[in-house]
This record gives C-alpha cells, structure tokens and sequence, in this order.
C-alpha cells in the first residue's frame, strides 16, 4: 500500500486534540477529536486524504483534466478543483442543481479556484457525468474521471492509512465516530481496522442514506480497497456500524439537533462543524452519549471531515447568525 501512486498534498499527521469543555458539559465519554478539516488544501478536509491517491493514478494515466460530481456545496468539488490547480491540470465540476445567482461557501471558492461548472439540472447524475467526459475525451482534454465524493478504491486506501496514522500516534480510542456518505472515508477505516488490528469501534452516521445502502455500499467499496492494497478480504453489510438516525429532513437540511452540534462545538471548545457533514455526526453522538450508549470510562474520538467553508453559503446563513 506504500508503492500506490501518490501525491503529497495533505497536511499529515494531521493533530488529535481532546475536548474537555464539550466532555463534561455532556458528563459523557473522555472525546477526543481527529482534525483532519485541518488537512490544508483550501480549508481542507477529508477529500484532500482521498485525492493524494487520485491525483496519483491521473498522473500516471498522464491525465490533464479532472472531472468530478457533487452537491453545489460539495466539500469534494473545492478540494478537487484546489488539487487540480495545484498540479496545473484543467478541473470540470458537473454539480447538482441550476445556476444560482450569487456563488457563496464552496461554489464560490470553486469559481476562484478556476474551475468549469456544469449545472446538472434535472439530469441523471452518472449520466451526465459520462457525458462531460465524453465531450472532454472529443476534445482532446484527457480527462480522469473522480466518482462522487473521490469513493473508489483509490480513495478510500487513503482512510486505510489514515487509521494507521492515528494509531502511530499512540491514539486508540473505544470509539470512532465520523459522517458518513459516499463511503469511501468508513470502508477505508473498516481496512484499516482489520490490517492493524484496532481492536475499538468504528461509527458512520449516515448523512444521507438508509443504514442498508449505505452497509452494503461500505462493504463493497471495502473489498476493493483491500484488493487493491494486495491484502484481498471480505466484508459484509452487517459488519458494517452505521447510525441512520439522524437524517432529519434529509442531505444538507440543517435542523436544531444540527444547530445545536455547531453551538456547543463552537461555544464549549472553538471547533467549527459544518452544517451538512459534521454538524449531523456530531448532533449523532451528542444524541448517543444523551442515552447512555457508552461507558463513562470509554473514549470517544470524533473523526472531523472538515466542510467548513459551507458555514458560508447564503443557504444556511440564517440559520447559522441565529446561534
Ligand atoms: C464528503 C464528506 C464526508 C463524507 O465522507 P465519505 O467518504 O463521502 O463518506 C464527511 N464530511 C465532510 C465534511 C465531507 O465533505
């Protein structure tokens, strides 16, 4: 796994920090948390860990465009259009929705970091994906294709060494606890978990899909990735730990169980959580700690994926100044 192509791009080891104040306000578990929103590639966050990888493999497919998909507030879209600049390759963004009047949050970081947008409208989402690469191959662009949220194989490896480096850090919580949605950051940890030997618990709560979906799209995705780490293993759904509770109103609504994760998180210990990923993991496991589902002498680590430049998006600015 250390002879994958890759590009170094990640701030790395990223730092784990405890959060005393949160803790005892909650008189839960001893909370750790893992900063990888501190990854430093245009506010970084966990897409910058996954595209070391898939720059790796553009690379050495002598790729000279990147196109990816996303949500317009996607963390992944800015961090592969901050990577693409970064290498001097071309960046087109096929992003979910119509043109919007004023680009706020990461749609507008998009635009400063010079990337294509392609609004997909009421299109198919893979479909259209093809299609921009299509047109780009025509063109002579030598385009590399990025799935949604940088979830293959080469991105989820990046997870699988991610967990290495928490545990060469001499950190081994009971638990961790992190977002979870296209399931490229839970299958790479679950590889991880199994090749060195982490012996607590691992958590997505899911931000989007039902807990089966998201299992069985874990579980797969975890197969591949040991596969291509030369280390072939299976998984099943089952194995996989997901919380599908707290979806509320659905991806990248906010609700008061949100709001209130980015209240305490920013109120009790300066930590920003942002309002689709983060806010809802951490709203989870304030709710998990509430009803007593760890032991007082368990530590808990909060795995941050980063997301914080939507805190800055028009959509949630209400929301948000009302805290
Ligand atoms: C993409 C993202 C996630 C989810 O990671 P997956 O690997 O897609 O499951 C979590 N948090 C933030 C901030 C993200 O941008």
């Amino acid at each position: 796994m250390d002879n994958l192509p890759r590009v170094r791009i990640a701030h790395l080891p990223t730092p784990v920090e405890q959060l005393p104040r949160l803790s005892a306000l909650l008189g839960g578990p001893q909370l750790l948390v893992k900063r990888d929103d501190l990854t430093g590639l245009a506010f970084g966050g966990n897409k910058t860990r996954k595209l070391e990888f898939l720059l790796g493999e553009a690379q050495s497919r002598l790729s000279r465009t990147l196109i990816t998909a996303g949500a317009a507030q996607s963390n992944h879209c800015r961090q592969t259009a901050a990577a693409a600049a970064r290498f001097g390759l071309a960046c087109i963004l096929v992003l979910d929705g119509t043109a919007l009047e004023a680009p706020s949050g990461n749609l507008l970081l998009d635009g400063l970091l010079g990337a294509e947008i392609v609004w997909k409208g009421k299109a198919d989402r893979e479909e259209k994906l093809q299609e921009v690469a299509a047109a780009a191959e025509r063109a002579g662009r030598q385009p590399y294709l990025i799935p949604y949220g940088g979830s293959n194989s080469y991105g989820a490896a990046a997870y699988c060494l991610a967990l290495r480096e928490l545990l060469d850090q001499q950190v081994d919580p009971d638990w961790i606890v992190f977002a979870s949605s296209s399931g490229g950051t839970q299958a790479g940890l679950e590889v991880g978990k199994r090749l060195f030997g982490y012996q607590g618990k691992l958590l997505g709560i899911s931000v989007d899909e039902p807990a089966d979906v998201l299992q069985s799209g874990v579980a797969a995705l975890a197969e591949s990735t040991s596969q291509l780490l030369g280390e072939p293993m299976q998984f099943s759904p089952s194995e996989v730990s997901v919380s599908a509770a707290y979806l509320g109103q659905g991806y990248g609504v906010m609700g008061p169980a949100e709001v209130e994760a980015i209240h305490l998180a920013a109120g009790y210990e300066g930590l920003l959580l942002d309002p689709v990923y983060t806010g809802r993991a951490v709203a989870g496991l304030i709710d998990l700690i509430r009803k007593r589902t760890f032991s007082p002498g368990d530590s808990v680590l909060f795995w941050h994926t980063g997301g914080g430049p939507a805190l800055f998006a028009e959509r949630y600015r209400e929301q948000i100044a009302s805290i």
